[in-house]
């Protein structure tokens, strides 16, 4: 899933949330119930790893990074969150994830490493990201679709 809806959906919870510490759990919980719906994205790593199509999957994401930070620099210069340290916690907890998952994934495909880092964490956000509703995914542009519809809800809530 994009970076830039868990990241939308994290700061939502963290201007939600009383506290710092609690404004950091609830980004990161956030980050689990996106995964879970098939959102078009199950075959990215797989065929990320391949020439061409690494690079167009590294810009992607890049694109994706960019665009959450734009996002969110964007919200809080506008006063769009009364607590805006809350909402960057939690958006910086909802990518998280995503984060910790990618640096094995960096680590095993660029590197040719053998090494999973946090492994218990990796297991259960893969089963998570791929096992737990379902073992079907759209294909990555009706993903895409349904991934900006949610993104525009989640904005609407901010
Ligand atoms: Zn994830």
């Amino acid at each position: 899933m994009f970076i830039t809806l868990h990241a939308a959906a994290g700061a939502l919870a963290g201007e939600l949330s009383p506290s710092y510490p609690s404004a950091f759990a609830f980004g990161f919980l956030t980050h689990f119930p996106l995964d879970m719906f098939p959102h078009g994205d199950r075959g990215f790593g797989h065929r990320a790893k391949h020439g061409r199509a690494a690079r167009a999957y590294t810009l992607m994401i890049v694109a994706d990074v960019v665009a959450a930070l734009a996002l969110m620099y964007g919200a809080i210069l506008t006063g769009r969150f009364d607590r805006p340290f809350h909402a960057f916690l939690g958006a910086l907890a909802g990518v998280l994830p995503d984060v910790v998952v990618g640096l094995t994934e960096y680590a095993q495909v660029i590197k040719k490493s053998a090494r999973t880092y946090f492994r218990g964490f990796y297991r259960f956000h893969t089963y998570n990201h791929n096992r737990l509703i379902t073992f079907y995914d759209f294909g990555m542009k009706f993903g895409l679709v349904y991934q900006v519809i949610v993104l525009l809800l989640i904005l609407k809530l901010w």
